[in-house]
């Protein structure tokens, strides 16, 4: 049997943002991804002027959309999206590969600075109840896919992990993390977001470890007791190192992702592979917007004039298209 040698190395002291960098731990029989987003997250979030604790909340979801879309094997679109009665009614996230991201989010202003004021503006007071989709899109010619997850009140590593439990039946464990950091600049000092997260699943080569304990109310007749089949050794031990890794060292420029997979897992061992580059960009363009302006009947568009002219704000990238109401005549 031939060998292919693996080229064993000290990890990266240099942190890369704006990166996903993929890793396995064959040992534990464990694949995942870090994601660092740096200026990528500071571009996406200050595009829109939202309060902190609502741009901190899309910021998770930009990190777990990263997290997820970049794991297609395909050219085509990832779309997370939540609607629930919380603060936070709605946020879109839209991964296009390769690795390029966008994202917006519907609040209640006035609710949400009533919040801030009282100090109940956390994380899950934000996203309240409803429910999370996320959808893969692989062109016109291709169906769509949909999973969907009921956000009950808790965080959205909590959606995530119970999405994986039940849709795709592997162990999954996230972190996400975003926080501003505070640079000094001549002016005084500038708030900018930074962001990270790690996924982990388990993926046995051997069928028979994948049985995870049945879910509730399970296939069992009523009355019958279903036996409960423990956690994976292995499973076990993956996620419990990853439960403890902290947002600092998700977010801090100074622990590159090769770092902290070596911190977790240097007993076992940890492969990297080749990392891939995250873009903050927005597919609109002016022309798209112009053709979209065209099809409406000339009357709607003349209810659109407003100071002589027709101005169209893209609700992900907040660029605003302004069209001359003659640049349509005729069409
Ligand atoms: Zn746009």
């Amino acid at each position: 049997m031939s060998q292919i040698a693996i080229p064993i190395r000290a990890p990266s002291p240099i942190s890369a943002d704006d990166t996903i960098l993929p890793f396995e731990v064959s040992a534990l029989d464990l694949r995942g991804r870090v994601v660092r987003l740096g200026a990528v997250a500071d571009e996406v979030l200050t595009r829109h002027d939202y309060p902190p604790p609502v741009a901190k909340l899309l910021g998770e979801a930009v990190v777990l959309t990263v997290l997820l879309g970049s794991s297609l094997k395909f050219e085509g679109r990832f779309i997370l999206q939540t609607q629930s009665d919380g603060l936070v009614r709605m946020m879109v996230v839209d991964y296009t590969s390769p690795g390029r991201i966008r994202a917006v989010a519907r609040y209640d202003a006035d609710a949400v600075a009533a919040a801030i004021a009282q100090g109940r503006a956390s994380p899950d007071a934000l996203v309240g109840r409803g429910h999370l989709a996320m959808t893969v899109d692989q062109g016109p010619d291709m169906s769509r896919y949909q999973g969907l997850v009921a956000l009950e009140g808790g965080d959205l590593e909590e959606a995530a992990h119970e999405y994986f439990r039940r849709s795709e039946q592997i162990p999954t464990r996230v972190r996400l993390a975003v926080a501003e950091e505070l640079q000094a600049v001549p002016e005084g000092v500038r708030h900018r977001w930074r962001a990270g997260g790690i996924v982990l699943q388990f993926l046995p080569r051997a069928q028979e470890r994948m049985r995870g304990p049945d879910l509730d109310p399970g296939d069992a007749p009523a009355g019958i007791a279903v036996p409960a089949i423990p956690e994976d050794d292995a499973w076990v031990e993956g996620r419990s190192l990853v439960e403890t890794v902290e947002d600092l060292e998700l977010i801090d420029p100074a622990i590159s992702s090769e770092r902290l997979l070596y911190r977790l897992f240097h007993e076992r061992g940890v492969r990297v592979f080749r990392s891939a580059k995250i873009a903050a960009h927005c597919s609109c363009s002016r022309e798209g917007v112009a053709r979209m302006l065209r099809s409406f009947p000339n009357h709607d568009r003349q209810h659109m004039v407003e100071h002589g002219a027709i101005s169209v704000t893209c609700e992900f990238c907040n660029t605003t298209y302004r069209f001359e109401p003659s640049e349509f005549d005729g069409s």
